[in-house]
C-alpha cells in the first residue's frame, strides 16, 4: 500500500458499487466500477444526471474498453439505473483504451454524441486505425535505443500492433470539442474543463464548483502515481514537467473537494495528493540523478533504481517509458546530458 494512503480521507469508506450497479456520490453523480483485464483490475465510470436541449437523461463520462463483460454490464446499468432516461452524451476524459474503449458503441446505442478533446479524438483515431505508438516496430526501435536489448521482448513488442485497436476497434466518427477553460452544463451546473498534460496528450479533468465535486480522470489518482512516459512518436518529450505542472494548476480548487479518480476510491485530500506526486517524483528524479553520476546510463539501466521489483513484458513497457521520461526531464533541464554509446543506446550522464 501507499504509504501516504491513510493521509486521504475516503468519505464512502470501504462501499464500493455492487456490479451492475451505481453509487450516488454527490447530488445527481453516480458512480460505477468495471472490471478491466489488466493487473490495473477495474475503472471507475460516472453517470451524470443531465438534461440537454430540453431533453432529460444521461451523460456517460468514460467508458471501459471493448469486450463483451463490460458491455453486459453496462446493459446491466441500463435496464435498472438510468430511470427509465436515455443517455444524452458520452465525455471521454483521455483516450486511453480504458476510458475511450466502448464510446463507439455506446454513442450508436444511445444514438448520442462524444464530447473530448480534439488532440486525444485524432490520437485515438490513428491508433485504433493504425498503431504508433504502443507496440509494432516503431516501439521495439524505440526501446532498444533505451538499452532494451533483449530479443525475445523485443519480438513481443513488436507483435503487440494491434494491442491498442483490440481494446479500441473503433471510435466515433464525430466528435464536439472540449478544451481547457470551456464551462458546460450539466444538469443545470456549470462544470469546468481543465486541461492536463503528460498522461495523455490532452486530458479533461471536469470540476463542478456547485457540486464541489472533480472528476479527475487519471491525473490525480490516490493510491498509484499515474503513468507518465514517453513514446515512440514522440521521442525527446518531457511528460513528466508537463504533469507536475498541470497537477499544480489544480492546487487552486478548495481543499475540500471531493475527487472522483478513474482508479481507487473517491477521496478529499486533493491538495496533499499533489505533494506526495510531488515528493514522489522528486525523490525518483533524486535517484535516477545519482545513478547516472556515478556511471552513465541508459533508461534499461534504471528499471531497478525507479522499480524495486520483477516486471512482466507488459510493466516492463510502462516502465521503460516511465524510465525515459524522468531522464528526459532531468535533461531538459539541463541536469544530465546524453550521448548514444557503440551500440546506438541513449546513455545519460551528470552534466
Ligand atoms: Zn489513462
Amino acid at each position: 500500500m501507499n504509504p501516504f494512503d491513510i493521509q486521504l480521507h475516503y468519505p464512502l469508506g470501504e462501499q464500493l458499487p455492487g456490479p451492475g450497479a451505481t453509487l450516488e456520490v454527490a447530488p445527481g453523480v453516480r458512480w460505477i466500477r468495471m472490471g478491466l483485464p489488466f493487473a490495473l483490475d477495474h475503472i471507475n465510470l460516472w453517470l451524470l444526471r443531465d438534461r440537454l436541449g430540453g431533453q432529460e437523461g444521461w451523460t456517460v463520462v468514460d467508458c471501459c474498453v471493448t469486450r463483451d463483460e463490460a458491455k453486459a454490464h453496462w446493459e446491466q446499468i441500463f435496464a435498472t439505473e438510468l430511470e427509465g432516461l436515455p443517455v444524452l452524451r458520452v465525455i471521454v476524459t483521455h483516450m486511453h483504451p480504458d476510458h475511450i474503449g466502448l464510446a463507439h458503441w455506446l454513442c450508436a446505442r444511445w444514438q448520442c454524441p462524444l464530447w473530448i478533446s480534439a488532440t486525444d479524438y485524432y490520437t485515438a483515431r490513428i491508433n485504433s486505425e493504425n498503431d504508433i505508438s504502443f507496440g509494432g516496430e516503431g516501439a521495439a526501435r524505440f526501446f532498444a535505443a533505451h538499452g532494451l536489448t533483449d530479443a525475445a521482448s523485443l519480438d513481443k513488442v513488436r507483435a503487440r500492433a494491434t494491442y491498442y485497436a483490440d481494446m479500441v476497434p473503433a471510435v466515433p466518427a464525430q466528435f464536439r470539442r472540449l478544451m481547457g477553460g470551456d464551462s458546460i452544463d450539466i444538469g443545470g451546473r456549470p462544470w469546468h474543463c481543465i486541461s492536463g498534460y503528460g498522461h495523455s496528450h490532452e486530458h479533461i479533468a471536469l470540476h463542478c464548483d456547485a457540486l464541489g465535486v472533480l472528476v479527475s480522470g487519471d491525473m490525480v489518482l490516490p493510491r498509484i502515481s499515474t503513468n507518465v512516459s514517453v513514446h515512440s512518436v514522440e521521442p525527446e518529450a518531457d511528460p513528466l514537467k508537463a504533469f507536475l505542472d498541470s497537477i499544480d494548476q489544480l492546487r487552486r480548487l478548495p481543499t475540500d473537494t471531493l475527487v472522483l479518480p478513474s482508479h481507487g476510491k473517491p477521496f478529499i485530500g486533493l491538495h496533499l495528493r499533489i505533494d506526495q506526486l510531488h515528493a514522489h517524483h522528486r525523490d525518483r528524479l533524486d535517484d535516477v540523478l545519482a545513478a547516472c553520476a556515478r556511471k552513465p546510463g541508459s533508461a534499461a539501466d534504471m528499471l531497478p533504481v525507479l522499480f524495486q521489483r520483477p516486471l512482466d513484458l507488459h510493466q516492463t513497457t510502462f516502465a521503460m517509458g516511465e524510465a525515459v521520461a524522468h531522464l528526459h526531464t532531468l535533461w531538459h533541464a539541463g541536469k544530465l546530458r546524453r550521448f548514444r554509446d557503440g551500440e546506438g543506446v541513449w546513455r545519460f550522464a551528470g552534466a
